[in-house]
């Protein structure tokens, strides 16, 4: 039943989502963009409600709005409150950023029988997708050491590189600074299909775009918690089984929704960008 979701939702916000030291540890994370999408698929741009974000004040405006998925930008902004609006993303200064890969069952399909869960998980697919991170994973650690691993909610990985940098394989133009960190992702992503490949065309752009945005850590992705995941380390001892008991948050707090009812298109995330338009001053949902 459609008014009892936000309800739901909100009571996850208010109980379930906390701050961890994934959270604490991610340099530049209270520089990001960040936006909500709300139950009835309208985004609202939070920077506009408020230029600089803590935790606890992301959680504030989470449980006011209960969002079905809360996502961030990739790159870290000097006044991310100015991205919103179309074509103004140069004045915003986006001064860092992580290089983010996100991986799907895609290539290197592992046979196995293919079961879902209600979520619409499938053990199997994820195994894949865990076979296919860790070898990124050892490709990327030649050039970078910090890496956070989150579960992208249903059928893969998102592995964020957190020490990645621009100037590392372009000579940054300061009068063009997000063509800059855009080349700096193509050319580091060229580099990376072509030693330990994992990336499809739609997967591909998706690294190189830095206007994009992803799933906050430990938020709601659709069908499961977006859980994070910890380091390689942690990542690769982790199973794919207790990944998934982990994430489950409509079970850890007894709220049995069915997910596919909703319709959700977790598709849509990947092509969501920062600079399309934005319901910026919508009045809460009822819960
Ligand atoms: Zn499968």
């Amino acid at each position: 039943m459609r008014p009892f979701i936000p309800h739901a939702l909100r009571r996850f916000y208010s109980q379930g989502f906390e701050e961890t030291d994934i959270h604490r540890r991610w340099a530049g994370l209270w520089r990001k963009q960040f936006k909500l999408r709300l139950y009835d698929g309208a985004f609202i741009s939070l920077n506009k409600l408020r230029p600089r974000f803590s935790f606890q004040s992301l959680k504030r405006y989470s449980v006011r709005f209960a969002p079905v998925n809360l996502y961030m930008s990739t790159l870290n902004w000097l006044m991310p409150e100015r991205v919103a609006e179309k074509g103004k993303a140069n004045y915003a200064y986006p001064i860092s950023g992580e290089y983010v890969v996100d991986v799907d069952h895609y290539l290197n399909y592992l046979p196995h029988s293919h079961r879902t869960t209600e979520e619409g998980v499938c053990e199997g697919c994820l195994e894949n997708s865990k076979e296919i991170s860790l070898r990124l994973l050892d490709a990327m650690s030649s050039n970078y050491s910090r890496f956070e691993v989150v579960f992208s909610g249903r059928r893969g990985f998102h592995l964020h590189v957190l020490d990645f940098d621009s100037s590392d394989w372009i000579e940054y133009n300061e009068v063009n600074p997000i063509k800059s960190h855009e080349v700096a992702r193509l050319v580091y992503t060229r580099y990376l299909k072509q030693v330990c490949g994992g990336f499809d065309d739609d997967h591909f752009k998706l690294s190189v775009d830095p206007m994009r945005v992803v799933t906050f850590p430990d938020s709601i992705n659709g069908q499961t918690g977006c859980k994070s995941l910890g380091g390689r380390g942690d990542f690769e001892a982790l199973k794919v089984s207790s990944m998934l008991l982990e994430s489950r948050w409509t079970r850890i707090y007894n709220y049995p929704i069915k997910w596919h009812n909703l319709e959700l298109d977790d598709f849509l995330y990947k092509y969501q960008r920062l600079e399309e338009p934005l319901h910026a001053h919508l009045e809460p949902r009822c819960g």
